[in-house]
């Protein structure tokens, strides 16, 4: 009966008053970095992937810290194993000929052990660790020092875990991207008139070296490029059983006796594999981003021609947010040679 209010307050200050191993590591630190480094940036500690990726990169410290405890003495005595057993010796393990060898297979070893030593303080103390420490000792001393885990065991591979949540984010996303193209297209193909006011659009931006030519009905259109020597023939292609456009065909306009070139035949390609088929100002802007395509450097190699003398022929859009206006929207390409793209 007696032991009951004597042993409470004893727990308690062990707890309070003998910080757990954790926690001076993390104060330890903690202070050390907050001296360096000013402040950290806000965390959203709602957020599962963000929980989840912060203790991986705890995971992944204890695993070093598990790599550092071999460094002393076995790490730093490994030229001498071939040495003192010759089982161990093998061509990529010889035992050391001299002294001298010896000598600076020793100072290579702690040389070596050193600098894994020095990476792994400064991955603890990283930028990126520091809201994490942080969010560590607040908890701890929520918990009134009790350690947080209590098996003192990791019981999951967050690694493994933040790849599927990543993975899982990522679907999520490409989702949402697909969704909101298919509403763009609805809204595109249902729209009267749309083709000759994207047409127009175009046209009065008065892209240098582009020009527009209008076929004989609204859905057909040649573009010249006038720099590249090139003219491209746009034509709408109408779904079997319906008048309504649903995607564009490029080909290209050669002169009489003149067949196409690689580089247009490449270009074509190109154009003609792009996504978002139903987007005339996507590939009016793309037609366009071939306008210099002889002054124009990959953006990958930095080079006009790689090694196969091709100019870089691949265009691939940046990544836009639909604006608020979707028709003032402009897409913007990257060019790539076919090797680097
Ligand atoms: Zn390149």
């Amino acid at each position: 009966m007696s032991t009951a209010p004597t042993s409470a307050p004893a727990a308690n200050s062990t707890a309070t008053s003998v910080p757990t191993k954790i926690e001076r590591q993390a104060s330890g630190m903690q202070g050390t970095i907050q001296s360096g480094n000013g402040n950290a940036k806000p965390v959203n500690w709602e957020s599962e992937i963000q929980l989840v990726s912060s203790l991986a990169k705890l995971q992944e410290l204890e695993r070093k810290i598990h790599e550092i405890r071999q460094f002393v003495p076995a790490g730093l005595l490994e030229p001498i194993v071939p040495i003192s057993s010759s089982n161990t010796v093998s061509t990529n393990n010889p035992a050391a000929e001299t002294p001298a060898i010896l000598r600076n297979d020793l100072e290579h070893a702690a040389h070596d052990r050193l600098a894994s030593l020095e990476q792994f303080q400064s991955l603890w103390r990283s930028p990126e660790m520091k809201p994490v420490w942080a969010h560590v000792e607040a908890r701890l001393g929520e918990a009134n020092g009790q350690i947080l885990q209590p098996t003192g065991m990791w019981e999951k591979d967050y690694d493994v875990l933040l790849a599927e949540l990543t993975k899982a984010e990522k679907g999520k996303e490409d989702e949402r991207l697909r969704e909101e193209e298919d509403a763009e297209r609805t809204k595109a193909l249902s729209s009267e008139g749309e083709w000759t006011a994207v047409i127009e659009r175009f046209e009065q931006r008065n892209v240098p070296g582009v020009r527009v030519m209008k076929g004989q009905n609204q859905t057909s259109l040649a573009i010249a490029l006038s720099r590249a020597g090139m003219v491209f023939l746009v034509a709408g292609v109408r779904d079997y059983n319906s008048s309504a456009v649903s995607g564009w065909q490029v080909s290209s306009r050669v002169a009489p006796g003149r067949s196409t070139t690689k580089l247009e035949q490449a270009v074509l390609e190109c154009l003609n594999s792009r996504p978002r088929k139903w987007d005339l100002a996507f590939l009016l802007d793309m037609i366009a981003s071939y306008a210099d395509i002889k002054q124009t450097p990959c953006i990958k190699c930095a080079q006009l021609t790689n090694n196969a003398a091709q100019l870089p022929t691949i265009r691939r859009a940046q990544s836009t947010q639909p604006s608020t206006d979707d028709k003032s929207r402009l897409f913007v390409f990257d060019a790539f040679h076919p090797s680097c793209a």
